[in-house]
């Protein structure tokens, strides 16, 4: 027997990226690559950007592809804002501002952190004092998480721009909005985000592989002018009306092919419809947690109800639970694959992921396999699945 049978059915997958791609996501990418000359190239990086654009609610910034991951979309970002020696202001929201703040640091930056408080989102009033104490403005940039993925926790963009106005500081609002891009609300240009970045496999419902960044024209100016050292990140040079000098070197073609389809899904459906159904399945989630909540055992990780991400739910579990074990049973018995708890959170908390191509039938497959892989696992649970069918039977 192979060491890995096919599965019946369809295996769920509900960590919050990747996730799942629709059916003509990947239709769209078995194709063959294109030479770099044929005009079909620049037609589908032509459609690609203009979405992205419309997708992130701007008109007056520009889009940067690369490929690479998230990670790589904050290099570039870090790369362009701030030059060595320079200072940038990482608003805490837990394992990846942290991260971020880290990689940050090893590109000789320097950062100032404002605290986190566990399920808890982004204390703007942190922000504004540490941006009214920086009086020679150094701050070149703030980094903020819009949601972040380990805690499941949204924040609030438009008080962080308050902030910074209040403080009368010039530096740049940059937002990552990985996981919420495609799910939740976004409108760059109104909340006065100056760079906002992302990656393709979560909301875009695309594999992993590209990163991307909007800079605004302020943005530019910046890094424009700033003198650090680098070459594949910067948006100077990549900035030009051909492709191989966009992506500096080839494109990735087939995730592009990929990405295009994937905006068209979204608009097709429209985008108040796609964001309609991200906050019906989250509340499905968040009554299921409710449920199972009622036996003791599980509870939210976020302690603000109205700060919870549509994109993923973060439960925590009792201490000495193998979340391992529990994750393997989810998936290996009832084909649901689900995240664990990330950094601090590990061992504390399991994730469900629920972005991105879902529906009501997939998110109550999911949860009823989480319920069922609780219950093997002999943690405590009320009546998650239940409740979650009831809501969804209200909506
Ligand atoms: C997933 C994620 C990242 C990192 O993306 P990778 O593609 O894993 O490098 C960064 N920020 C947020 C908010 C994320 O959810």
């Amino acid at each position: 027997m192979s060491p890995h049978p096919r599965i019946p059915g369809r295996r769920f997958l509900h960590s919050p990226g990747p996730t799942p791609l629709p059916d003509a996501v990947l239709h769209a990418m078995s194709r063959q690559p294109m030479d770099l000359g044929d005009p079909r190239v620049d037609a589908n990086i032509a459609t690609v950007e203009v979405g992205l654009k419309r997708l992130l609610q701007t008109t007056v910034a520009e889009v940067y592809l690369y490929a690479a991951n998230g990670h790589g979309a904050w290099e570039a970002v870090v790369e362009n804002v701030a030059d060595i020696g320079q200072t940038v202001l990482v608003a805490g929201t837990g394992h990846f501002s942290e991260s971020w703040a880290v990689q940050t640091e090893a590109l000789g930056r320097q950062v100032v952190r404002t605290p986190w408080r566990e399920g808890w989102p982004i204390d703007s009033a942190a922000i504004e004092q540490a941006l009214r104490d920086d009086t020679g403005h150094t701050i070149r940039a703030v980094f903020a998480v819009h949601t972040d993925t380990a805690s499941g926790v949204t924040s609030d963009l438009d008080a962080m721009r308050r902030a910074i106005d209040a403080a009368r500081h010039p530096a740049l609002l940059v937002a990552d909005v990985v996981a919420s891009l495609g799910a939740a609300p976004f409108d760059m240009d109104a909340l006065g985000i100056d760079v906002a970045l992302g990656a393709s496999q979560k909301g875009l419902m695309c594999p992993p592989g590209v990163g991307f960044v909007a800079a605004n024209p302020r943005a530019f100016a910046q890094a424009e002018a700033n003198q650090a050292p680098r070459f594949y990140w910067n948006w100077v040079l990549r900035k030009s009306e051909l492709s191989y000098r966009k992506y500096c070197g080839t494109p990735p073609q087939n995730l592009l092919f990929g990405m295009e389809a994937a905006l068209e899904l979204i608009f097709d459906e429209g985008m108040p419809a796609v964001f309609a159904r991200h906050a019906l399945l989250a509340r499905a989630v968040h009554a299921a947690v409710e449920g199972w909540a009622e036996a003791g055992a599980l509870g939210f990780f976020a302690q603000d109800a109205a700060a919870r991400s549509v994109s993923v739910t973060t439960i925590t579990v009792p201490p000495g639970t193998d979340v391992d074990a529990l994750r393997s049973v989810a998936r290996e018995r009832y084909q649901v694959a689900m995240a664990g708890g990330l950094g601090p959170l590990a061992g504390r908390a399991f994730r469900i992921g629920h972005l991105g191509d879902c529906n009501p039938a997939m998110i109550l497959g999911a949860l009823g396999g989480v319920e069922a892989a609780l219950r093997v696992q002999g943690i405590p649970v009320g009546d998650g699945v239940g409740r979650a069918v009831r809501l969804l039977a209200a909506g």
